[in-house]
């Protein structure tokens, strides 16, 4: 059996070597490093497949939820709402932006932002909401977007986790992740479902205004060479990344129906477990399985982690303190009754290995050593 890695890039670059390495050097070859030909064309692509009208390019995806912020143009003491359960970048950015980040408790069967916690979360000063689609699934924005309707509120889709995912609203009408609300990011961090060989990002919009504004401000706030027209930043894709992105952005689906192979075959391992709860999937979206997150009860957790660990087995906790502890953003406003969910979500989370080559052979390995460390 191969090595068990919990994301194996160099099993999937192998498989797509030749192509990648004869556009990465048709790069080198051009100069055009920055803002080439590539970039547009990465652009194009992506809102082709995605379906929206404008996608802007940007260095990562915790750039782009900044740049998001920015170009909504939230004013400092607005209220921007978000799930206490996810990566640090989005309270991140609103914190830097001088905006109040509102924390909020997740489900408990999705990890997405709970609808009750975000409606008792809404003041007068509420002026956007962050919904992130977790691990991979989309959180219920059918509610989300009522919510903000009602409000008058900007809805940004934190979609760093969750690229290619579906979306079905109640009348029937499917989009793609990330294109729902006023405005999308994502990242192509190497490990996330689209990643690059570096750091990239991106945003999307079907708002002509606001994409024209978005374009300005990852140039430094220039419209017209050399005049600023607001304050912006240097936030580029680069040629080559965008190159790399061209090529894995036609495996896309492949690759979410590959993770979402895998998963099933997990799910099917473990259901006999009571002490084992596998990933519940919202009947509106599909599932893309950046992460495959297991809940386990009756168990010493972390007594698991190390147990896989020593058997070669890769695992993360994701994630270990919700953000509502974190020394950076702690906040007299909140309450700990507020959070009963991502409270015990830390100590009870586990992700698997969870990649595009993963092997039949690799995954009854895990199984069925997880299987033998926690007794039903
Ligand atoms: C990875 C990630 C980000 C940040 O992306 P970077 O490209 O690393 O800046 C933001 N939000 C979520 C939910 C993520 O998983």
């Amino acid at each position: 059996m191969k090595n068990i890695q919990m994301v194996d890039l160099k099993g999937q670059y192998n498989k797509i070597k030749k192509e990648i390495d004869t556009s990465v050097l048709n790069v080198l070859d051009s100069t055009a490093y920055i803002n080439g030909p590539e970039v547009k064309a990465f652009q194009t692509d992506l809102e082709n497949y995605l379906d929206v009208k404008h996608v802007i390019p940007c260095a990562n995806g915790t750039d782009a939820l900044q740049i998001a912020m920015m170009g909504l143009g939230l004013k400092p003491g607005d209220e921007v709402i978000t799930a206490d359960f996810t990566f640090a970048a989005t309270v991140e950015v609103i914190a830097l932006l001088h905006l109040t980040p509102v924390l909020v408790d997740v489900d408990a069967d999705t990890f997405n932002i709970n609808i009750k916690a975000l409606q008792k979360a809404i003041t007068p000063k509420t002026k956007a909401i962050v919904p992130v689609h977790l691990f991979g699934q989309c959180a219920n924005m059918e509610a989300v977007l009522e919510i903000a309707k009602t409000h008058n509120l900007f809805v940004i889709e934190d979609n760093a986790q969750a690229i290619g995912a579906d979306y079905t609203f109640n009348n029937g009408v499917k989009k793609k992740a990330g294109t729902l609300g006023n405005v999308g990011t994502t990242s192509f961090f190497p490990s996330k479902n689209l990643g690059c060989y570096g750091d990239g990002g991106a945003i999307f919009t079907n708002d002509d205004k606001l994409a024209h504004t978005l374009r300005g401000i990852v140039n430094h706030g220039m419209y017209k060479r050399y005049y600023h027209d607001v304050i912006g930043v240097n936030s580029r894709l680069d040629s080559i990344q965008a190159a790399i992105l061209r090529i894995k952005l036609r495996h896309l689906d492949q690759y979410c129906d590959a993770r979402r192979k895998a998963a099933l075959y997990y799910t099917e391992g473990f259901s006999e477990n009571q002490n084992i709860i596998t990933p519940t999937i919202s009947d509106f979206t599909t599932h893309v399985f950046h992460q495959y997150t297991l809940k386990i009860q009756n168990t010493d957790r972390d007594a698991l982690h190390k147990h896989l660990l020593d058997k070669g087995i890769p695992n993360a906790i994701y994630y270990p303190v919700p953000l509502h502890s974190q020394k950076a953003y702690q906040d007299k406003r909140y309450n700990e009754s507020d959070f009963t969910v991502t409270n015990t979500l830390i100590d009870t989370v586990i992700s698997l290995p969870m990649h595009t080559e993963l092997e039949k052979e690799q995954q009854d390995f895990i199984i069925k050593t997880i299987l033998d460390f926690i007794n039903n």
